[in-house]
């Protein structure tokens, strides 16, 4: 037996992957399932990006390349940046990763020290407390309120932060209860990571999936704040392109610099092919884009009434990302006992909102990247379910 790091015993995970596993084990079975657990979009990668990669693979981008991305990349994604926040970006301050995760785990890593805290919204994407434990920092939950539309008290925030917050991560629109950060919010976490020279994380990579009215601020917009922001971004979502593995930071130069040296120590660089690929989704028609965005607004319309119609749940309308929260207390089940039973009686897999994080409690996450005749059966299937639980 190999005796692990002590580290390792701080690893956290993300458990949308082990209930898919379960979730494939009962269709092994010959269950049907309905999937509502995995976070990505159902929609196929659109056609003229999926060509560019073809057409990279035959112009010999096969080759490694520079460690913070191509130049054409960065110098789309420098250009795309500028205009949708508002802010001068050089291609100096971008660096392309195999996804947007590896931003999360290489900023934490040159930024925090052992001992150091680290603000993170709680429930939240599990992987921000998984890497501040894992680094020896301490992780500071600030517990999202389902009764503010699940965003924090800024009281409460100004309250965690010490002598010894280094940073704080925003995600707006957020996973998982689709909640997003008004203006005011923004400004006042701009004030105080000014008056206590904090870091700021800004995971902004459901951006463009927005619904209501609501458009997406970058906190890095305002004055002062893109010297300490690390802007998250990706195409995962935004393109459906989960498996391609291409995402990027925006950051000072200085930080872009060290965040390249550690993909050298680490990935080299980020596929080639996949990055030309970056440059057409960005450059290229937006349609198919908006076209999901569109597709799931409905979704969201139909599976929030749905849920509002079962006994026990009460649901929320996110205005963004493709996530529902509802809250679960009224069916007498946690969170975790909810998500078994919808898996193994209705077939339908979810998340109990404690992946999250312990404020999750109480809450289940439902993806919604999935086709309206599914969510109108999973809705169906739950129904009948939970009136079991009460008869
Ligand atoms: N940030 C959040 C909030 C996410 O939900 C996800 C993916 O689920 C990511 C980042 C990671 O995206 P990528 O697939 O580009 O690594």
């Amino acid at each position: 037996m190999i005796q692990l790091a002590d580290r390792m015993n701080r690893l956290g995970t993300e458990t949308a992957f082990e209930v898919l596993v379960k979730a494939k084990a009962l269709e092994a079975e010959g269950r049907n399932i309905i999937h509502l657990e995995i976070g990505e979009p159902d929609f196929d990668t659109p056609q003229n990006i999926k060509e560019a990669a073809v057409k990279a693979l035959h112009n010999g981008y096969t080759h490694y390349g520079p460690a913070a991305g191509l130049p054409q990349l960065r110098e789309a994604i420098a250009e795309e940046t500028s205009r949708t926040r508002g802010i001068p970006v050089e291609p100096s301050n971008v660096v392309v990763t195999p996804g947007a995760k590896p931003i999360m785990f290489f900023s934490l890593l040159a930024c925090i020290n052992e001992g150091d805290e680290v603000i993170y919204p709680n429930p939240g994407f599990p992987i921000y407390e998984s890497v501040i434990n894992f680094i020896g920092a301490k992780a500071v939950p600030i517990p999202l309120r389902e009764e503010m539309e699940f965003r924090f008290d800024l009281d409460e925030l100004r309250h965690l932060i010490t002598a010894r917050t280094r940073m704080i991560v925003l995600n707006s629109p957020h996973n998982p209860t689709g909640g997003v950060l008004t203006e005011e919010d923004l400004q006042e976490i701009a004030r105080l990571a000014q008056e206590h020279d904090l870091i700021v994380l800004s995971d902004e990579i459901y951006r463009r999936i927005i619904y209501d009215g609501y458009s997406h601020k970058s906190i890095a917009s305002i004055p002062g704040m893109q010297e300490r922001t690390i802007i998250l971004d990706g195409f995962s979502k935004t393109y459906a392109m989960t498996g391609w593995r291409l995402g990027y930071g925006v950051m000072p130069v200085e930080l872009a610099e060290r965040i390249a040296q550690l993909q050298i120590n680490s990935n080299s660089c980020t596929a080639s092919f996949t990055q030309m690929a970056g440059v057409e989704a960005l450059q290229g028609p937006q349609t198919a884009a908006e076209e999901m965005v569109k597709e799931f607004l409905r979704r969201r319309n139909v599976i929030v009434d749905g849920l509002n119609s079962i006994p026990g749940f009460r649901c929320l309308k996110p205005h963004g990302a493709f996530y529902v929260f509802p809250n679960i207390t009224g069916t007498g089940k946690t969170s975790r006992e909810l998500a078994d039973y919808l898996l193994h009686e209705a077939g339908v897999a979810a998340l109990s909102g404690t992946a999250f994080g312990v404020y999750g409690d109480g809450f289940i996450r439902f993806s919604y990247a999935n086709s309206v005749d599914n969510i109108k059966e999973a809705l169906q299937r739950i129904r009948i379910a939970v009136e079991k639980l009460s008869a």
